[in-house]
């Protein structure tokens, strides 16, 4: 699995999942190759394949802990650099979001003391750990390959607050390319039943393409088109909130379920339905042992389409393209 999100929308969560007790008990396993980069190249019988090419993780420490990631915290136990966190009396590390209390005295990533009372933040929001990757529990044998390991489908999606449902499968490579081509995040809080100002971001290409963004889409439709059995193209969308701001979607580890319905579709397995942009599971298409409490009505409201924001929302998306050729994307 290949999955590309904008910088700080899930990729190293995403990549060290641990899945919810029902699908391992089953045999269902996650191992990680890498959490950053893929170099994809097919090999000779066309077949793309993800070459890992770092040695480590570079992760974000805020909102790490034993619940979230515990993963990357066992990663982190020894041979880490940590930048911008704050400092703990004896000399250990801590930042917004670690298990337990927050320590009474901190030097914070300023350099200067902090309490819990302070109104300013211990570590910076971007502070960040770098630890090898072979210290990983979930790594994967073949993380190190130069042959890289098969890719049997794509996942694209940013953070939207509304708008994009939790999960849909493209009709075809085309259309994924399209879908991967508009992804974007929404960077304000919008009104609810509007859209907040969304910045795309391109197959999260956008801050490492180096060429005309154009050439890169152009790119990813042909090479779809040479291979045998392209790979199929999902969009995600983990961060879609409700009309009281919070997360209609636990996220995390339960994502697994969306992915279980993302694996067995790649493998002609799992059942959806056709729906204007793609194909979606229905509640009943996932897996939802040991999240019973998640309703029906739940669901269907991360996975929702409405019609009327949709329409702004391909509005948006032709002034992308506008801009790929005039404006901002284009180098
Ligand atoms: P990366 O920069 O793409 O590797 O993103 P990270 O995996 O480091 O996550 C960035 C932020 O998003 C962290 O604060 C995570 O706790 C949060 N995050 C990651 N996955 C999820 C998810 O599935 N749901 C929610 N709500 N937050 C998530
Ligand atoms: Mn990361």
């Amino acid at each position: 699995m290949c999955a590309a999100f904008p910088s700080a929308c899930g990729k190293t969560n995403f990549a060290m999942m641990i899945p919810p007790k029902a699908f391992t008990d089953e045999g269902w396993k996650v191992t990680t190759v890498g959490d950053d980069i893929a170099w994809i190249k097919p090999d000779e019988q066309g077949r793309l394949h993800a070459i890992n090419p770092e040695a480590g993780f570079f992760g974000v420490a805020p909102g790490t802990n034993f619940s979230t990631n515990p993963n990357a915290m066992h990663t982190i136990s020894a041979n880490t650099i940590f930048t911008n966190v704050a400092l703990t009396d004896d000399g250990d590390v801590w930042w917004e979001g670690m298990d337990g209390e927050p320590p009474a005295h901190a030097i914070d990533w300023q350099g200067k003391d902090w309490t819990p009372a302070s109104e300013t933040k211990a570590a910076h929001p971007n502070a960040r750990f770098t630890a090898p990757a072979a210290q990983c529990p979930s790594i994967d044998d073949q993380f190190d390959d130069p042959k890289g390991v098969p890719v049997s489908a794509f996942i694209f999606g940013g953070r939207r607050n509304s708008v994009v449902p939790l999960i849909m499968q493209s009709f075809n490579w085309s259309f994924g390319v399209y879908m991967a081509a508009t992804m974007g995040s929404e960077m304000t809080a919008a009104a609810f039943g509007n859209i907040g100002e969304v910045r795309r971001d391109p197959f999260a290409m956008l801050p490492f393409s180096g060429y005309h963004m154009g050439d890169y889409f152009g790119h990813w439709l042909n090479f779809g088109r040479q291979i045998p059995e392209p790979p199929r193209i999902f969009s995600v969308n983990w961060f879609r909130k409700g009309e009281d701001g919070s997360f209609l979607w636990p996220g995390f580890g339960e994502n697994m379920r969306v992915l279980k319905w993302v694996v067995e579709r790649a493998r002609g397995k799992s059942k959806g339905v056709e729906m204007p942009l793609g194909w979606m599971p229905k509640y009943e298409h996932i897996d939802w042992r040991g999240m019973e409490d998640f309703t029906e009505a739940d669901f269907e409201n991360v996975m929702s389409i409405n019609r009327d924001l949709w329409i702004k929302e391909i509005a948006s998306q032709d002034e992308l393209f506008l801009n790929c050729t005039t404006g901002c994307l284009k180098r």
